[in-house]
């Protein structure tokens, strides 16, 4: 495992500024609810107009409606998004993850179908892969799709499939076979496609956003096969290094560190100027190993191992700096606090425990970067 070093160069310093600068306009102070990280707000408009920027699908190539740019580039446009807290949760996995997939493993159709909409912003998807028995297992999935005359019929269960009420499109590992890791297969389904019934669950702080998804019957043609038959897992751990290596790990209380630290800079005691010197040291050291597996992704390389290092320290940096906060304020924040830093800071404490769970839990990482340092 090596994470090697770099910076940003003018060019991209530049395109920082930039976004910058549009979001000032775009998102001024109290004109959106304040979101943490990729659970920010599900906001359609603000999805097509930032794709109407171009920084949405950025690395995706230009025949589709992309921009032909760098992993890189993308970090910097999230950065930005995430500091603000902004509204992303619509476009949010399609521009991670999916878009990137599709574009690695579909078809040519799939790609003039679905990647335009994606780069405008316009398609919202969801990432199928939890059930009910199946978590950090995940190879053991049952949810099957059998073969029929001219496609696929599918009978099972999903569970906390993010955003799937809103979704478009949702992206599912199914079981096509019986052997553990050969006999899974990606599938892009419709949300709305007959027979499949998504209804939310009740997260902790009252949003719905999580779903449980019930196949019966549902039948899809080929043509939404994404990949071989036989290929999900392999394209699915591939993926891995997209959703467990970004910023998107360790920014999720970045707009409460912000205001915690603009209240704490009045009249700072010494305790907290150095819990303030050790988060922004701690963040720094961490946006230095996302930055670098982005230029590990615009090499062409998969990354998994380095990813989930990022992802199992960043989860933890990130509840750490909730429980400061915390301690800070002297008490438990009140969810009905007229204070909107009080409000999101008790939606926090709520809600990040889920932080080291999703995209794989911390005891799952462990396993993952020590196979992955044993391979070496
Ligand atoms: C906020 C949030 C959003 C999510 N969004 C999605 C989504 O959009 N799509 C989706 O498909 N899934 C999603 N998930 C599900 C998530 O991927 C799973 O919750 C996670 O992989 C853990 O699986 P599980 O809940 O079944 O727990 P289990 O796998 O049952 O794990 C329970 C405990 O046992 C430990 N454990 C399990 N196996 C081992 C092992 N081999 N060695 C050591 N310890 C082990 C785990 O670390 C954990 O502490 C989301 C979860 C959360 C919390």
């Amino acid at each position: 495992m090596r994470l090697t070093p770099t910076v940003l160069t003018p060019e991209e310093l530049a395109l920082k500024q930039e976004v910058s600068d549009w979001l000032d306009e775009r998102l001024p102070e109290g004109s959106y609810p304040l979101g943490l990280g990729m659970a920010g707000a599900i906001d359609p408009e603000f999805s097509k107009d930032l794709g109407s920027q171009g920084w949405i699908g950025m690395s995706l190539p230009k025949e589709y409606g992309g921009h032909g740019r760098t992993a890189v580039d993308r970090l910097i446009v999230v950065e930005e998004l995430l500091a603000r807290g902004a509204p992303v949760g619509y476009h949010w996995i399609a521009d991670r993850q999916f878009g990137p997939g599709i574009n690695a493993n579909g078809t040519e159709q799939q790609k003039k179908e679905l990647l335009p909409g994606i780069a405008a912003g316009e398609f919202s998807f969801s990432i199928g892969m939890s059930e009910p028995d199946s978590g950090s297992d995940l190879a053991s999935v049952r949810t099957r799709a059998e073969q029929v005359d001219g496609g696929w019929r599918i009978n099972g269960t999903k569970i906390w499939t993010t955003g799937a009420y809103t979704a478009t499109h949702i992206v599912a590992l199914l079981r096509t076979s019986e052997d553990r890791h050969h006999g899974l297969t990606q599938f892009i389904i419709d949300r709305h496609t007959p027979g499949l019934t998504v209804s939310p669950i009740e997260f902790i702080d009252g949003t719905k956003d999580f779903c449980e998804l019930s196949f019966v019957d549902v039948v899809i043609p080929d043509d939404r096969r994404l990949g071989a038959v036989g290929a999900g897992w392999s394209q699915n751990t591939g993926e891995l290094a997209l959703e467990r290596g970004g910023v998107d790990r360790w920014m999720t209380a970045m707009p409460l560190l912000e205001r915690w630290a603009r209240r704490e800079a009045q009249g700072a005691s010494a305790s907290a100027a150095t819990e303030l010197g050790t988060i922004t040291a701690k963040a720094w050291a961490l946006r230095g190993m996302s930055l670098s597996v982005a230029r590990m992704v615009d090499a062409g390389k998969s990354p998994v191992t380095e990813a989930a290092l990022i992802k199992e320290m960043a989860t933890r940096f990130e509840q750490q700096c909730v429980d400061t906060m915390v301690r800070y304020l002297g008490r438990p924040p009140r969810p009905d606090s007229d204070d909107p830093y009080e409000r999101l800071l008790a939606t926090a404490v709520q809600v990040n425990p889920s932080w080291t769970i999703r995209g794989g839990t911390n005891e799952i990482l462990r396993s993952v970067i020590s196979k992955g340092l044993r391979n070496q």
